[in-house]
């Protein structure tokens, strides 16, 4: 995956469920030069009991058989399989079949024991290993993860954001939480990170709409189910999309870029001036806040003397009435308002308190 590759696509069925339909899917998928890899589960991890668990070596079997074959990628080099592995056996089995790359998935980083023997199954191996986020949102089991496949001697390591289950999704499989994903790529810079909407939306109408979401924010790629019939899917039957549906997406995704279309290209000088005025806009809030603060401070004393409680309940009840309907006027997203004013007011709270000792 190197940096002119980006974005890139891994796609494939999420769970292996014949030959016929593992080649009928692959050739599909090859002729796509957005795809780099194909993904294709092998175990799947259920969680209920009695669905379909995934087929084992045989899927992998198929795979070194398509790999081997004249079949081509677009790039022209032999078909790249992967799969999630979430037993040693399952490493010791993919490296026998010739897979390259496993991905640990989002129970398995939940679980550091997991974690830990997967660690020592692929130690010493050059394998490419994708880490897809806990199912719930925490950072640091994600971040434990990778840097216990680090401390494996694991370089060649990607992160999946594939969204997190809380008690209410709102309407999604997996609730995106785009900003805990943020939070890794701060922590982590350089790691490439991949978006599956497949697995956030659980539905193939969201799944567009979400990739969209996620090259805005320059993820490194996308990891997206496609089934050559997904209402006949054995797993995961609503979310995956047919290989004709993926192409129509990735067209929508990467229209031609301006300059290879012959239109004139984005103005550089324009976005220039607006990032400066944005750096502007934002040191002058820097200001503006540190001016709130002083005031901050001084009131701290002010109602310490006259015997008030640094919180005054019907005094912040006035302040944020009256602000959001100010951002109401200014066009401003109210939800976006309030969460700011919190912050903003957490932080004065605390200064004050800090003054008081
Ligand atoms: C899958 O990729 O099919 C899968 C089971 O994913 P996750 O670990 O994200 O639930
Ligand atoms: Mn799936």
């Amino acid at each position: 995956m190197e940096q002119n590759d980006r974005p890139f696509i891994i796609a494939g069925p999420c769970s292996v469920e014949s030959r016929e339909q593992l080649l009928t899917v692959s050739e599909a998928l090859c002729r796509m030069p957005r795809v780099r890899m194909i993904r294709g589960g092998v175990w799947k991890p259920r969680t209920r009991p009695g669905g379909f668990e995934g087929l084992g070596e045989p899927a992998l079997r198929w795979m070194k058989e398509i790999s081997d074959s004249s079949l081509r990628m677009a790039d022209g080099g032999p078909v790249r399989f992967c799969c999630e592995v979430a037993r040693p056996e399952h490493v010791a089995l993919c490296q026998q079949y010739g897979i390259q790359t496993v991905w640990l998935g989002a129970r398995t980083t939940s679980n550091p024991f997991m974690v830990e023997e997967l660690c020592e199954a692929l130690r010493g191996s050059a394998m490419q290993v994708m880490v897809k986020n806990p199912v719930s949102p925490d950072v640091r089991l994600w971040l434990g993860a990778i840097e216990r496949l680090q401390h494996a001697g694991l370089d060649n390591l990607v992160a999946i954001h594939r969204g997190f289950n809380m008690y209410d999704n709102h309407g999604y499989r997996n609730l995106p939480l785009w900003e805990v994903a943020m939070e890794l790529r701060h922590q982590l810079p350089t790691l490439p990170i991949l978006c599956d909407p497949s697995h956030i939306g659980g539905d193939n109408t969201l799944v567009e709409q979400l990739a969209k979401t996620a090259l805005q924010l320059d993820y490194d790629g996308l990891m997206v189910e496609v089934h050559p019939s997904p209402a006949l899917a054995l797993t995961d039957a609503a979310q995956q999309l047919t290989p004709d549906e993926l192409l129509g997406l990735t067209a929508r995704l990467f229209p031609q870029r301006a300059a290879d279309s012959g239109q004139p290209a984005a103005s550089i000088s324009e976005i220039t001036l607006l990032r400066q005025k944005i750096d502007s806009v934002d040191h002058d809030l820097l200001q503006l806040l540190r001016q709130r603060m002083q005031c901050s401070h001084q009131i701290a004393t002010l109602k310490h003397k006259a015997g008030m409680t640094v919180y005054q309940p019907e005094r912040w009840a006035e302040m944020v009435d009256d602000r959001l309907h100010q951002a109401h006027s200014l066009g401003l997203d109210t939800a976006f308002v309030r969460d700011l004013l919190e912050k903003i007011h957490g932080e004065s709270l605390r200064v004050q308190m800090e003054d008081r000792g």
